[in-house]
């Protein structure tokens, strides 16, 4: 498929569009899709997740636009520290994948829908069983707590030494409410990165770092300038893309002026196919800032009838 340039400018952008399974159901997924746009500065992938509108998703495009056709700054630093990222598994499958990991820090989902306080306990517990007392564990709820929730279950759960929490509620007064009342950090995500300007959402009594996604929030560019406008120390996540995807967010990780957490971008892990033979997975806990090419296209194509809504939605974001 070719995507017509916006506007009439430029050339127009070779497009394929890719579906591939996860090995456990993360983000209510089991299967991940998207597409990769080729330009003359690379590839760049364009996959807002389906609960997104056009209205939202326009910034994912103009991510997937630069690194097609902009490219990226340059990196001040050749390797990106890495989380391992544990879905709401039981606790001897949570082991497993971060024994497997080599990674030396671990991100794990908790109050996922149908889960008790206990079975979070019991994973976070595992996680710190396999990753020793040096390793670091930081929680996402994905703004899943009210505050008196959030106040009591990370009490507890700090009781195996978390790093932070991120989102553990879901407004911006409420982080501030639950900041006070805890001495866990607390990390921003959702509230920054789905705010109609992420740079002006006030997080000086919310939040101890920030978390930065680079297509929802536009690009590297765009996700630099949120730093800069917050003045916090940043963790650079994925939103769970392919290999593509995934470049631009080490890109991102690499040009930070500083990086003092590890950043969740050891996601194709999850995956159970990429569209790179070369992935963008760990090395003893870190990334190399590289971009693989995506040299699976043909084995991870998406069907017809996904690759058709797929086609509408880029019309849709491009639209004036
Ligand atoms: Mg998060």
């Amino acid at each position: 498929m070719i995507v017509p340039a916006a506007g009439g400018a430029g050339a127009a952008l070779e497009a394929h569009v890719y579906r591939v399974r996860l090995r456990n159901r993360f983000r209510g997924l089991d299967v991940r899709d998207g597409v990769l746009v080729r330009g003359p500065a690379g590839w760049g992938e364009f996959s807002p997740f389906w609960d997104y509108d056009v209205a939202e998703s326009r910034r994912w495009w103009a991510s997937a636009h630069e690194a097609a056709v902009l490219g990226w700054p340059d990196p001040v630093r050749g390797t990106v520290p890495v989380n391992v990222t544990v879905p709401a598994v039981g606790p001897e499958r949570a082991h497993e994948i971060v024994a497997a990991s080599g990674c030396r820090t671990a991100k794990v989902k908790v109050a996922d829908p149908g889960q008790a306080a206990a079975d979070d306990l019991a994973r976070v517990e595992a996680v710190r069983d396999a990753l020793g007392p040096a390793g670091a564990i930081r929680v996402d709820a994905n703004a899943a707590w009210d505050v008196d929730t959030a106040a009591d279950r990370l009490t507890a759960l700090d009781r195996f030494d978390l790093e932070y929490a991120e989102q553990p509620v879901a407004t911006v007064e409420e982080l501030a409410a639950l900041r006070r009342r805890v001495d866990v950090r607390i990390a921003a995500d959702e509230v920054v990165r789905r705010a109609p300007d992420p740079r002006r959402v006030d997080l000086r009594e919310a939040a101890d770092v920030v978390v930065l996604k680079v297509q929802p929030l536009g690009g590297v560019r765009a996700a630099l300038e949120v730093a800069e406008a917050h003045g916090l120390p940043c963790v650079v996540s994925s939103a769970l893309e392919s290999s593509v995807g995934i470049a631009a967010g080490v890109a991102l990780a690499a040009a930070l002026p500083e990086l003092p957490f590890a950043c969740g971008l050891a996601t194709v892990a999850l995956f159970t196919a990429d569209v790179a033979s070369e992935p963008l997975l760990p090395v003893d806990g870190a990334l190399p800032v590289t971009r693989p090419v995506p040299d699976r296209l043909a084995q991870t194509a998406a069907d017809a009838e996904t690759e058709r809504r797929w086609r509408e939605r880029l019309s849709a974001v491009q639209a004036p």
